[in-house]
């Protein structure tokens, strides 16, 4: 722990003792009186004041408990703080991944947050800090301040690509077979070392593991990025499948081998949409999940099941619309986005926006 710290939390635990005293010696348990009695002897401690506003605060509270305690027990023993601990609501700031908090007029600490810690709170206000000796919580208000999106982009995840499909009529692809050699170099190298040793394979795992993930994880930071600033530029919201236990990925059809399944494990889909959430929440995107159902199978125009043509591409028997199956998919997600949203005005509002993809779009329908 930074020695600051130890000493704000030693500070922090004087003061709400000298209120208690305070308190106990006036019988007063009101913030208001308890404030007009104690914020003049807190004048010693040289922390930034509020640090002492949410000293009295704690022991009001602590004093409300004592005297209903001994209500009922008239020998409850008279309380004092031991342990260290803080609650802060003001003053504190997240900037550049670390938490900043005050000292001293001027001063401030800085403590570096993880990643996932980061993710977390990512677009919502935090409210209040507390630190103990070994630990630091964050609490944050569970509100999101959104954009109100004048589109969608649907998302579909394949083997070696991504396929992005957006209400504006374009579909664009992002390769990330990089990330599927990646997998399968580490995989060759796993299978080389002696199966029965259960010690030392676990240990090769982890470290292969944990190399195999950083590679996969920076293919799919770039790919993530794109995507969120494209979504951006255009005022849209993001949709994407629901992850199910079962991998839709091997569901595309029977020429993907037991290898190739194993190859793309269901983490690289869930790291790639966990990028994508969070880089979208902190751009105050919305981000819907939509249920996987015939996604892949059925006609994004007539809602027909499709039949597979020469060159994997496939055909709407009810329309003729020939499409290939990834942006199949990325449609049909996006137009359950759009429709779970429940925005009627969307789709005319975009067209407003950006007629000329959509006019293009209708022509391929009506084309094929
Ligand atoms: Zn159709």
């Amino acid at each position: 722990m930074l020695p600051e710290i130890s000493w704000l939390l030693e500070q922090f635990r004087q003061m709400l003792n000298d209120c208690i005293r305070i308190g106990l010696a006036e019988n007063v348990t009101s913030l208001k009186s308890l404030s007009s009695k104690a914020y003049r002897q807190l004048s010693r401690y040289d922390v930034v004041s509020y640090y002492k506003l949410c000293a009295i605060s704690a022991a009001t509270g602590i004093l409300r408990n004592y005297r209903k305690a001994k209500r009922k027990n008239p020998y409850v023993k008279e309380p004092y703080a031991r342990r260290l601990r803080l609650t802060t609501c003001y003053g504190f700031k997240v900037r550049d991944g670390e938490l900043s908090l005050p000292i001293h007029a001027r001063e401030h600490v800085r403590i570096s947050l993880n990643q996932h810690v980061l993710a977390t709170i990512n677009g919502f206000t935090l409210r209040s800090v507390t630190l103990t000796e070994d630990r630091l919580s964050l609490a944050y208000a569970d509100e999101v301040q959104q954009l109100q999106p004048r589109g969608f982009i649907g998302i579909d995840r394949n083997l070696d690509n991504v396929t992005v499909a957006a209400t504006d009529g374009t579909v664009q692809q992002h390769t990330l077979s990089e990330a599927t050699r990646a997998k399968a170099t580490y995989r060759d190298v796993r299978s080389h070392f002696k199966r029965n040793d259960i010690r030392i394979r676990r240990d090769i795992n982890g470290k292969y593991g944990q190399k195999q993930q950083d590679k996969v994880k920076h293919i799919l930071h770039h790919a993530s990025k794109l995507i969120v600033e494209e979504a951006k530029a255009k005022h849209y919201g993001i949709a994407m499948e629901k992850l199910t236990g079962i991998r839709r990925l091997y569901r595309r059809g029977n020429w993907q081998g037991r290898w190739y399944r194993g190859r793309m494990n269901s983490w690289s889909y869930a790291e790639l949409q966990r990028q994508i959430e969070y880089k979208a929440r902190w751009e105050g995107l919305p981000v819907i999940y939509v249920p996987p159902h015939g996604t892949s199978s059925r006609c994004s125009i007539c809602g027909e099941r499709m039949k597979p043509e020469e060159n994997r591409m496939l055909r709407c028997p009810s329309c003729g619309y020939v499409v290939d199956p990834d942006e199949l998919a990325a449609r049909n997600i996006l137009a359950a986005g759009t429709l779970r949203f429940g925005v009627v005005g969307l789709a005319h509002e975009a067209m407003v926006a950006e007629p000329a993809p959509l006019q293009q779009s209708a022509k391929s329908m009506r084309g094929s």
